[in-house]
């Protein structure tokens, strides 16, 4: 297995350095992507000139807007991320049939075999980057192993615009002194409970006494003491099926008001309903997120009797994923969201004949809107929505 050559790449700071690439006024100055500056959410991405003022992503934006006054705060523009991110990948297909992206700007490619048709891996790698910063005009980061672990661990070691390269023999002295926080699928959660247990670095899980680990953090233990030392097995997958597929939004204000509420998870609904037709997936959990204004999260999820890829099956489930929520009156609501799980390809539907025969089911009824919306776009159909006079008696 150690003969494996897996590439990790990762874009540089992407959504920002696009933004940074498409005006050049920006270049060298702190900007913030995630949200208009009045926006509540969270940090999306910051580039390098941001993070030393300690902003980073997942971070409130008030929070970031605190650190970092002189921020240049700019909305999402995921049409345009889209663009690059095919751009990106088109790049990668030319040097391996076997890409798994793990997001618009991260994938995993191994090249092993491709060698004898582009050179050794870290010549790849170098074309990879030259062909990224000539075409698409941005910078990425390689980490090149035998594992898909220290792969990803390496294209972390020296970003922006890195090449690392991680030989079994340099576990020891590069990968075992970093913290445990950094191993991968060591949440936030776990990170402090080992650091309690003696294992701070990457090096104390390798050391570790597995049996006594085990009892503290359970099969996590068997995960981390492999990785540790460099055992990771997994194959580099293109067609890594999404786990889930899921909307939020954080409110400008606190919303109390549960009609508004309830608008809020039917548009939810209607969008990953049409990204799991999109995808010709269905999907048998459902699970909505609410946090309150004090940040505290619940969730709630609900598994359905069968696999669904219906606007409303998913609304009246995410309702009843509300109601038990349990809002007193008095609640406000800082974010509502909805995710869909347990995602499988679809059962064979009829195929929608659009103005030929009217749909009857309501499979075919919303391919039908799908339709309409990929030509005239998302508001060419709307619900008809009841809006409730809410003057008060
Ligand atoms: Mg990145």
């Amino acid at each position: 297995m150690n003969n494996r050559r897996i590439l990790h790449v990762d874009m540089d700071a992407f959504f920002a350095s696009v933004e940074q690439r498409d005006n050049p006024t920006l270049l060298g100055k702190p900007v913030i992507i995630g949200g208009a500056q009045d926006s509540r959410g969270v940090v999306s991405t910051a580039s390098y000139e941001a993070r030393r003022f300690g902003v980073h992503s997942a971070m409130p934006i008030s929070e970031a807007k605190r650190r970092c006054p002189s921020g240049i705060f700019l909305p999402v523009n995921g049409a345009k991320y889209r663009e690059a991110s095919r751009q990106v990948f088109t790049v990668f297909r030319r040097y391996s049939p076997l890409v798994e992206g793990l997001s618009l700007d991260e994938a995993f490619l191994d090249v092993t075999g491709c060698e004898t048709l582009f050179g050794p891996a870290v010549k790849i790698a170098e074309k990879i980057k030259f062909e990224i910063q000539s075409e698409v005009g941005l910078t990425a980061s390689v980490g090149i192993s035998y594992c898909k672990f220290l792969a990803k661990m390496a294209s972390d070691m020296e970003k922006p615009d890195g090449l690392t390269i991680i030989q079994p023999e340099d576990l020891q002295t590069r990968i075992h002194p970093m913290p445990i926080s950094k191993l991968w699928g060591v949440g936030k959660k776990a990170a402090p409970q080992l650091e309690r247990l003696g294992i701070k670095t990457i090096g104390d899980a390798a050391r570790m006494d597995l049996h006594t680990i085990r009892r503290y953090v359970g099969s996590l233990a068997d995960h981390i003491y492999s990785l540790a030392q460099g055992i990771d097995s997994r194959p580099v997958e293109p067609f890594h099926v999404r786990k889930s597929i899921g909307q939020e939004v954080t409110f400008a204000e606190d919303i109390g008001d549960i009609e508004f509420l309830h608008t809020t998870l039917l548009s939810q609904s209607e969008t990953v309903a049409r990204e799991l037709r999109q995808r010709h997936l269905e999907a048998k959990t459902i699970t909505l997120k609410l946090r309150y204004p004090s940040f505290q999260t619940i969730t709630r999820s609900q598994t359905l009797f069968e696999p669904t890829q219906l606007d409303d099956i998913l609304y009246q489930s995410a309702r009843v994923l509300l109601e038990k929520c349990e809002l007193k009156s008095h609640d406000k609501v800082r974010l509502l969201g909805i995710s869909v799980s347990g995602l499988a390809p679809e059962r064979v539907q009829q195929q929608v004949a659009l103005f030929e025969e009217a749909p009857e089911k309501p499979h075919n009824l919303m391919k039908a809107v799908d339709l309409i919306k990929d030509k005239f776009g998302e508001r060419a159909i709307t619900r008809a929505r009841l809006i409730k006079n809410k003057q008060k008696p």
